[in-house]
């Protein structure tokens, strides 16, 4: 068995036996979930794809959707129009609770309902098919896949939905959501109600893990700073009432459906997804957080982990007969840059009689931040003459 695939598997068999919480039970398609279905899989920078478990088994994206339709929303209109119409601040109350702001009707953030629909109806334009499959298209994107709706929950979505249909006809008294209020509540009933597996909810947290290009199929999904937007309010406010005590033990940015379904994102190492029907006061997946706080525990994903390789860029210095060449590699950040600057120092010290030259080669470097290159220029600008960059 593969080494990563076998970690995987223990901390599956490890929260298997807990059989706290319990599966939603509002529309029947949900009560009918098998409630020991339990899944597990992971997707790396490279587009690895590591599944353990119930892994081909189609569930509701329900909630989970909610992250990926606000990058629809904000790559098609920006961040000042998406964000006058719904805010960015953790509500501390129920998913499908009436977060409005005071006043303005804006609802708290759009990963709660209210937020949510508002989100969508700025995602997605013109008769319910048309809306739907915008909304079907942007999460199968996301997914590498063509995603389909299950008509038999968007059913059960709609002939139950009267707290959503409820919270659009506020938003729509708020101004905060234009148009037909029933085609913009069925539009995000429907974007409830896609299926998906594990596996596609991994790939779609690398998408949003790797900057908003997918790991599997390569396509830039997204921009970078709107994957970056995205992933910050779902760590504010991805998990509902939990979000705080989340943040804490478990540090990644994570959304939760009340399919059971549970994703989260370590920036730049893994999209992680976990499925696992009974949920607990929250709606949250009793066993995808046990599998997640394990990950945080044992595995360093916890976000807020100290990380050497930022501060520390790969450094080579090759002496030649022109001189001394120092090729960069990796992640030159600001903090990496004063390394490199000591090294340049020390080098020049070194060589204070002789005349060759100190070249610095960051071509190859995997990822430049501005500020990092601006110190090194300076540096070199204050430097003799004897000290040259190619960038
Ligand atoms: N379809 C559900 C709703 O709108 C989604 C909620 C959820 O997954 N938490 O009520």
């Amino acid at each position: 068995m593969d080494p990563i695939e076998r970690m995987l598997d223990a901390v599956l068999a490890d929260v298997r036996p807990d059989h706290s919480g319990a599966v939603a039970d509002y529309i029947p398609a949900l009560a009918a979930a098998e409630p020991e279905r339990l899944a597990f899989a992971v997707v790396g920078p490279r587009g690895r794809v590591t599944s353990v478990g119930d892994d081909e088994v189609e569930f509701t994206i329900q909630s989970v959707s909610k992250p990926f339709v606000l990058a629809h929303a904000l790559e098609r209109l920006g961040r000042d129009e998406v964000f006058r119409h719904v805010g960015v601040e953790p509500s501390g109350e129920p998913f499908n609770a009436i977060s409005l702001e005071l006043g303005t009707g804006r609802p708290a953030n759009p990963m709660v309902n209210a937020g949510a629909i508002a989100t969508s109806a700025l995602a997605a334009s013109g008769s319910l098919e048309e809306r739907s499959r915008t909304l079907t298209d942007a999460l199968s994107r996301f997914a590498g896949r063509s995603l389909s709706v299950d008509e038999e929950v968007y059913r059960g979505e709609s002939e139950t939905g009267h707290r959503n249909r409820a919270l659009a006809h506020l938003l729509r008294s708020h101004a905060m959501i234009d148009g037909d209020v029933t085609t913009a509540v069925e539009a995000y009933f429907r974007q409830c109600s896609v299926r998906v597996t594990v596996v596609d909810l991994a790939v779609m947290a690398g998408t949003l893990a790797f900057g908003g290009r997918n790991p599997l199929t390569g396509e830039r999904v997204v921009r970078e700073d709107v994957a970056r937007d995205v992933v910050s309010v779902m760590a504010s406010c991805g998990m509902y009432d939990y979000s705080g005590e989340w943040l804490l033990r478990v540090g990644m940015p994570a959304k939760s459906g009340v399919s059971g379904d549970l994703l989260a994102i370590a920036p730049s190492q893994f999209g992680i997804a976990t499925f696992s029907p009974r949920l607990d006061r929250h709606g949250n997946s009793v066993r995808g957080i046990r599998i997640l706080e394990r990950l945080a525990g044992e595995f360093g994903m916890h976000a807020f982990e100290p990380h050497e390789a930022i501060a520390a860029p790969g450094i080579r210095v090759e002496h030649t007969a022109e001189g001394t060449l120092v090729h960069l590699g990796g992640e030159l950040a600001f903090s990496g840059a004063e390394r490199v600057i000591g090294v340049l120092r020390d080098l020049a010290a070194g060589k204070a009689t002789g005349d060759g030259v100190i070249l610095v080669d960051a071509r190859e470097l995997g990822r430049a931040h501005p500020a990092a290159l601006e110190v090194l220029r300076t540096e070199l600008a204050d430097a003799t003459g004897a000290v040259r960059l190619l960038a």
